[in-house]
């Protein structure tokens, strides 16, 4: 299908300028391209009719991983190979590096960025999830000023987040995790270049007796996408992460989860992929937290 007609395209160099261009518009009309990856093809489909586009790819503020004392901030524009490679991500946070090394095939790990990710917050998207398993920070700007919204607040639904559409992302941060923090990500699509059916992420703190002190598990791919696993983080906690509390863990997930059968699986097969994949994930993550 040829999109709808598309009245003005705008490439602003700098987050003044690409507010300054929303601005000009009524709600909706005008919307920020970032990868194109997942918005292009909504253009096309008319499931978005934007008379306005404004592409962030000039933007140069919006661009790089910053990791200083642990803290990380990643700008929203940071594509997902920039993230797959970043030496600065270390066990604390390799569960961003497994999702951008696993979104999509090649062409769209070199055009599609975390912030796209994120602001488009589809059903089974990966970055999200492992966002939201982070507990990252989502940092926005409009023209009246901006303000920072906690993951367990930005993500609402399947493509709806708290982003106002007058707001930029313009970056996602997190503060220095506590020592012997780990995590990991991984997904299980019918083909492994495409959206997961399911996807899992942990993250688990140890103290120094290798005791869970914290954890943070979220799911991709269920009903109403990106969500915490709250009944399977209680579960962790306080063990040293061995095969029966994990397994207990996941089965305590997968009873809860709001699965939903489609085309890609029935609601059983995705609740054994949240016991087989979320046990990988965890074990996974243990070890990350005790290297
Ligand atoms: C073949 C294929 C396979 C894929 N496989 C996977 C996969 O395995 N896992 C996965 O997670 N995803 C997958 N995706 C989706 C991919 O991750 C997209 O790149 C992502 O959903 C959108 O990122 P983008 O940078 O392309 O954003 P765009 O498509 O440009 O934008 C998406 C939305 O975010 C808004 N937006 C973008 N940047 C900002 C900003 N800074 N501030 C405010 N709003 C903003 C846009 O207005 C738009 O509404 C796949 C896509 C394709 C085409």
């Amino acid at each position: 299908m040829f999109p709808a007609r598309i009245q003005e395209y705008v490439r602003p160099r700098t987050v003044a300028e690409a507010l300054a261009a929303i601005a000009r518009h009524d709600e909706g009309e005008a919307i920020f391209l970032a990868g194109g990856q997942s918005a292009m093809q909504a253009i096309k489909s008319r499931m978005l009719r934007p008379q306005c586009v404004v592409d962030l790819q000039g933007v140069a503020e919006l661009k790089g991983v910053s990791a200083n004392n642990g803290a990380l901030t990643i700008g929203a524009m940071t594509r997902y190979v920039e993230i797959a490679a970043h030496a600065g991500l270390g066990n604390a946070f390799a569960a961003l590096r497994d999702a951008a090394s696993h979104v999509g095939d090649r062409q769209v790990r070199n055009r599609g960025t975390i912030g796209g990710s994120v602001c488009w917050n589809y059903v089974a998207a990966c970055t999200p999830t492992a966002v939201l398993a982070l507990g990252g920070t989502m940092n926005l700007a409009a023209d009246g000023g901006s303000r920072s919204v906690a993951a367990d607040d930005f993500f609402l639904g399947p493509l709806e987040t708290a982003r106002q559409d007058n707001e930029i992302l313009l970056s996602v941060s997190w503060p220095a995790p506590p020592p012997r923090t780990g995590s990991a990500y991984k997904k299980w699509g019918l083909v492994t270049d495409a959206l997961p059916v399911v996807g899992v992420a942990v993250m688990v703190t140890l103290d120094a007796a290798g005791h869970c002190s914290a954890a943070r598990i979220a799911l991709a791919g269920l009903a109403n996408g990106a969500q915490r696993a709250n009944l399977g983080e209680a579960k962790l906690v306080g063990s040293r992460g061995d095969i029966a509390t994990i397994d207990a863990a996941m089965q305590a997930i997968a009873d809860a989860a709001d699965a939903h059968s489609d085309m890609s699986a029935d609601a059983d097969y995705r609740k054994q992929l949240i016991r087989s994949l979320g046990r990988e994930v965890a074990e996974r993550a243990f070890d990350r937290a005790r290297a």
